[in-house]
């Protein structure tokens, strides 16, 4: 078998270590792994399978020794700069953030619903937003079923999903509630605009001149993209709340097609990569704190929405930094070394 030469950018960063943890986990026949990150984390030490690896500096003649893949989770920008080059140089490129995602020479890939888009690419290769990885996973075989008329999201999404700036503004909201009775030990703000503890931010990336936000626009966006269907349509409110990990999603869907409530339970639990729990008489439906640390994506409160003729109801958990970056990622590197 052939081994191959793997770089992770930003592999300082929340998404970045997840995917060290998800490698490790697959144990991928790869020979050398490389670690890039700002000139900030540069000489610093991270460990991972079993051996210390030095954190480089990510420069432009960072990918002139021959890489066979880079998962990039740097940011936009950083993605936007390094990819090319990183192509150029023949590596090809799995990347986390939104540069790439709606070119059309570029797939966006969920494994689970449209690996074979991978046979198209032309060096790089997006990986979707969190929030529609966890989505795409329960409306890709409904949508088979039944043939979805519309969607309507709304999100309950975790601090984690702004990487390492957005953990540390819940956590310092947290320590100054407890630890502060004056008032007095005020706190700056790293990533949101208001304080996210004991809040909710209806707010998540930049607003747009329609009045919505990128990150809805990009749920709507990348949803019609994976699922094939370029004019579906979908609406979407994204909101953050006070949750360090997983995000928690409604999906209301309507149908085209009349559905029988337990034959859609069943295309669920033959859905690769779900895992339903749905036990109204004991409780149990998908919580972030159970999920977390999960690969799979749990699916609860399947109920029929009575307001429309072929209506259903969802609630989605995800681990945004797994499923919904590193694990999709690996995934990814994972099927393109099968090819
Ligand atoms: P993060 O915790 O802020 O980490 C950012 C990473 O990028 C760090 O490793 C950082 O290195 C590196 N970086 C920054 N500037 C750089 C530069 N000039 N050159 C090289 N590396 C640089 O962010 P994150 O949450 O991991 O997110 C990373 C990317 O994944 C973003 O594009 C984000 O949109 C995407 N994403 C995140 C999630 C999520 O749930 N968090 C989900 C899907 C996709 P230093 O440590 O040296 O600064």
């Amino acid at each position: 078998m052939n081994k191959y030469k793997v770089a992770v950018v930003g592999a300082t960063g929340v998404v970045g270590r997840t995917i060290l943890k998800v490698l490790e986990e697959k144990n991928l026949p790869v020979s050398e792994y490389c670690l890039f990150a700002s000139k900030n984390s540069a000489g610093n030490k991270l460990k991972f399978n079993n051996k210390e690896y030095i954190v480089q500096e990510l420069t432009e003649n960072s990918f002139d020794s021959g890489f066979d893949f880079a998962i990039f989770s740097a940011g936009g920008d950083i993605a936007k700069k390094f990819a090319p080059i990183a192509v150029e140089r023949g590596c090809v490129v799995v990347d986390n953030s939104s540069a790439f995602r709606m070119d059309k020479d570029v797939p966006l890939v969920v494994p689970e619903v449209n690996k074979d888009e991978l046979k198209n690419h032309k060096g790089i290769i997006a990986n979707p937003n969190c929030s529609t990885i966890q989505a795409v996973l329960v409306l890709a075989p409904l949508n088979e079923a039944y043939k979805i008329k519309r969607i309507v999201y709304s999100t309950y999404q975790a601090v984690s999903g702004a990487g390492k700036k957005g953990i540390l503004d819940l956590e310092n909201g947290i320590k100054q509630y407890y630890s502060n009775t004056d008032g007095n030990n005020e706190y700056e703000l790293q990533k949101f605009p208001y304080p996210i503890f004991n809040n909710c931010l209806p707010h998540i990336d930049v607003f747009l001149e329609n009045g919505y936000t990128k990150e809805e626009e990009k749920m709507i966006n990348e949803t019609r993209k994976i699922l094939g269907r370029s004019k579906l349509p979908i609406t979407a409110t994204a909101v953050r709340v006070p949750v360090f990990n997983c995000h928690g999603e409604s999906i209301n869907i309507e149908f085209n097609d009349i559905y029988e409530i337990n034959d859609a339970i069943e295309v669920l639990k033959s859905a690769p990569g779900v895992v339903i729990k749905d036990d109204l008489e004991n409780i149990e439906y998908p919580l972030p704190t159970e999920v977390s640390g999960q690969n799979d994506v749990y699916v609860g409160r399947i109920r029929r929405d009575f307001s429309l003729k072929s209506g259903l109801n969802l609630w989605v958990v995800g681990d945004n930094i797994r499923k919904g970056a590193a694990t999709n990622a690996v995934q990814i590197v994972e099927e393109l070394m099968k090819m």
